[in-house]
This record gives C-alpha cells, structure tokens and sequence, in this order.
C-alpha cells in the first residue's frame, strides 16, 4: 500500500446544516415562490412583495450570503440556487440578482468599500433594495474587451465622469446600487477596465429601455444610460493607486491582476448552473408523475420505453450536471484553480441540460405542455437564458476548449 490515506474521507453527502438550509430553502420555494410564478411571468414586473418576503426571513440578506460563501465546502449557495430556482427561476434572479453585483465589488473593492457598499447592495428586511452589474453594452456582449462607456478622471476636483450606455442589466435603473465596467484607457482594451460604484439616487444615471423577453420575465432587465454621470474618486473599486499600477503594468506589457477577476467570475458561473438545474429538475419530476398517470392506448404513457427512455436520460443528465456543480463550487471554495475550466463546463453542462430537459418534459406532456395552463412552457422559456447570459455557451466552449488544449483557438 502507498502512504497512509484514510479510508471513507471521501463524501458526496450533504451533512446537517446543508440539509437544514436546503429545506428552509425548498419550503419558501414551493410555499411563497411556485404559486406566484406564473402570475409575475405574466405581469412580468418585479416581484417586490416577494422580495419583501424573502428579505423579512433572512433569506434576502448580506447574512445569508456571507454565510453561503463562508461554507468552506462550497455547496451551500448551489443548494439554496437550485432549490430557489425549481420554484420560479425568474423570481429568483429577481431576489438573487444583486449577488453579481456583490460579486463584483468582493472581487475588485478594497476592504472599505466591501463594508461600505455590500450593505447597501441588500438594503434591510424593512426596506430590502438591490443591485446590478453592468457590464453588457450594444457593441460589447462577449467581446467585453470593445467596451465603449468612458470614465474620465479629473484629478483638481477627485472625480469620475462616465458616459455610455449599458444594456441587458439585471434590475438596471431599478436597482440602488450599479457596478458599472467603463474604460478608462480604451488603447488597453480589457486591460485599461475599471469598476465603478454608483451609489442610490446618483444624477446622471436612468433607466433606457426595458426589455420583454422570453423567459425569466419576474427579472427586470433593461438599459442603463449614464450621461455625464459624476462620481467621487472613491467610487473607483480598488482604488487609483491600484489602478495606476495596473495600467503601468499594462502598459509594459506584463501580465495583471485582472486574470484574478476573470477567475472569480469562472467561480461564480457554478452558481448559475445551479439555477439552471432547478429549473430541469423541476420539469423532470412534473414530467415523471404526468407520465405515471396519463393513459393512452389503455396503458400508461411511462409505460412505453419511449417515454421512460426520455425520463431516464433527463434524471442522468440532471444528475451528471449536479455532480459538475458541485465539483466546481467546491473547487471555488477551497481556491483550487480551474486548470481545465471547470466552472464553465458546470455553466455550460447545466445550462444545456436545463434546454434540452425541459423541452423533453413538453414532449411528454403533449399539447398539455404547450399550452399556458400548465408550467412546462415557462420553464423552457426560462431554461434558454442558460446558455446565453454570463457567457454564452460558445464562450464557455471556448474557455474550455483554452484551458484544455493551452492553444489560443478562435
Ligand atoms: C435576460 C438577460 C440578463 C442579462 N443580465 C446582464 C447583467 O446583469 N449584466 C450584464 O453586464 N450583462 C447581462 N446580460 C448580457 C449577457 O451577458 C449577454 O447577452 C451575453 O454575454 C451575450 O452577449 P450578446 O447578447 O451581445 O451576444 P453576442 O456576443 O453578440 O453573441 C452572438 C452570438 O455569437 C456567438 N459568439 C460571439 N463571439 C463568439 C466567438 N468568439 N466564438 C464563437 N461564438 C461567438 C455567441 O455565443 C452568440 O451565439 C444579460 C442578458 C440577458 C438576455
């Protein structure tokens, strides 16, 4: 035998306080979120009463989350996702959507502005508020490297002005508070990139257009126009000294910390899996018990292998992408590096399977799928925005395709 290796350290369980949270979760996302679901999808405006709701028990809350990405494990936020989720994905974008601005601000802020401005991205259980990330502009979706929004600094007064519009942003204009990526140095491309906060009632900054869309239509998605939008020095996440180091770095042509922020989005992507995964497992178990109890041909329609066969592939495909998810939140916790991309291939894995799930669980439903009565429409109208937003499917293949292969592919 090599070296001593205990035996049994190794576990795919759950252990008590995650199986705690997961139910706590589950029971606000069947109890509060699936019989709203269809009525905001409709309406397809935020959600606040149920916001409010999530906020009064501490599920909405700087708390909850701090304590999710505290689990040195790592699987507590995929559980609470993926629960929240199965119950309405597009309420829970509406709740959760503010983390990717938390993100932002963990991942770029000195430790100041993380006390300052991560508060503010929840607000209280009184009065919950919430935040975006806008990154996305016209010309600049997965080439975020062609940013046009300009930050200009003036040094006699310490302030920032940004000019440019963002579009596609989760509870832009709605929200309190905006992380805004803006160019500071557009001859460095990606590398001349700063974030930015803007605090709650900040002049120059408004709602464009809102957008209706296919699916997750309880989220708020719209344009965030900043004209002549003035903010202090302050708001500069990470500082000026840092910046200016980074852009001299840049500048010479040696590598930057910005690789360190492109990683921890790669860690974030494990949590939109989850979501995804949610919203499969959620049209595989309706899907599984329509089948036991619809007859035709004078037998039940699991009965047919054809049917049963589609069941069997959606609960292993489901499965396989949990495993994924799992794997890389736990990776992301303990700060292994995703040498094969790993986050994507969760994001990719789950997204995909969230599609193609959820458009099985119409075939076996029939006409009683397509129709708006039922759910399964929704939740493959909402599985599609999986394989778009926070990289697209391409984009993750590409990520991977990279990290496996070191070769520069196109
Ligand atoms: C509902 C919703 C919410 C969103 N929320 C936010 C948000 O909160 N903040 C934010 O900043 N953004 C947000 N986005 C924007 C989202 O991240 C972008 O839509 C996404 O990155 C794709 O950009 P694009 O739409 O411009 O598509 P494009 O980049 O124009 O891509 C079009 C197609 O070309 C493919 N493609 C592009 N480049 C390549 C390549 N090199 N190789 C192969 N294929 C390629 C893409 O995969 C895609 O299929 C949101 C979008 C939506 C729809």
């Amino acid at each position: 035998m090599r070296g001593s290796f205990a035996v049994g350290e190794f576990s795919l369980q759950l252990n008590e306080d995650q199986l705690g949270i997961k139910q706590w979760v589950h029971d606000f996302a069947e109890k509060v979120i699936r019989p709203a679901a269809s009525e905001w999808d409709e309406r397809e405006e935020t959600p606040w009463p149920i916001i409010q709701e999530a906020a009064k028990i501490g599920l909405y809350s700087f708390d909850f989350i701090a304590n999710g990405y505290a689990d040195p494990t790592g699987l507590t936020l995929a559980l609470v996702n993926e629960e929240m989720a199965w119950g309405d994905a597009g309420i829970t974008l509406a709740i959760f959507g503010s983390t990717l601005a938390v993100v932002g601000i963990m991942a770029n802020g000195t430790p100041e502005q993380i006390g300052e401005w991560i508060p503010q991205c929840f607000g209280s259980a009184d009065s919950p508020q919430l935040a975006a990330f806008a990154v996305s502009e016209p010309d600049a979706g997965s080439d975020v490297s062609s940013l046009r929004t300009r930050a200009v600094y003036d040094e006699v007064s310490d302030t920032w002005t940004l000019d440019g519009t963002k579009t596609w942003i989760t509870n832009g204009g709605i929200a309190g508070v905006h992380v805004v990526v803006a160019s500071v140095d557009p001859s460095l491309g990606a590398r001349g990139q700063a974030s930015f906060v803007i605090g709650p009632g900040t002049k120059g900054l408004s709602m464009g257009q809102k957008f209706k869309k296919l699916g997750i239509r309880a989220s708020h998605t719209a344009e965030v126009v900043l004209d002549n939008c003035r903010i202090p020095g302050s708001a500069l996440l990470g500082g000026k000294e840092a910046l200016d180091e980074r852009l001299a770095r840049a500048k010479e042509g040696k590598r930057s910390q910005s690789q360190a922020a492109m990683a921890t989005f790669e860690a974030s992507r494990p949590i939109v899996g989850s979501q995804a995964l949610g919203i499969a497992r959620a049209a595989y178990e309706f899907a599984l018990d329509y089948a036991k109890q619809r007859s035709q041909f004078g037998r039940l329609i699991i009965e047919n292998q054809g049917i049963a066969f589609k069941l069997a592939d959606m609960a292993t495909k489901i499965d396989a992408a949990r495993l994924l998810v799992h794997r890389a939140a736990w990776m992301a916790a303990n700060k292994i590096p995703f040498d094969a991309a790993q986050g994507s291939m969760s994001k990719l894995f789950a997204g995909e399977t969230a599609v193609k799930v959820t458009e099985e669980a119409i075939q076996i439903l029939g006409g009683y799928g397509y129709v708006r009565e039922y759910p399964v429409q929704r939740w493959y109208r909402d599985a599609k925005i999986y394989t778009i937003f926070e990289g697209t499917s391409e984009i993750q293949r590409l990520i991977i395709a990279r990290a496996i292969s070191k070769v520069h592919i196109r």
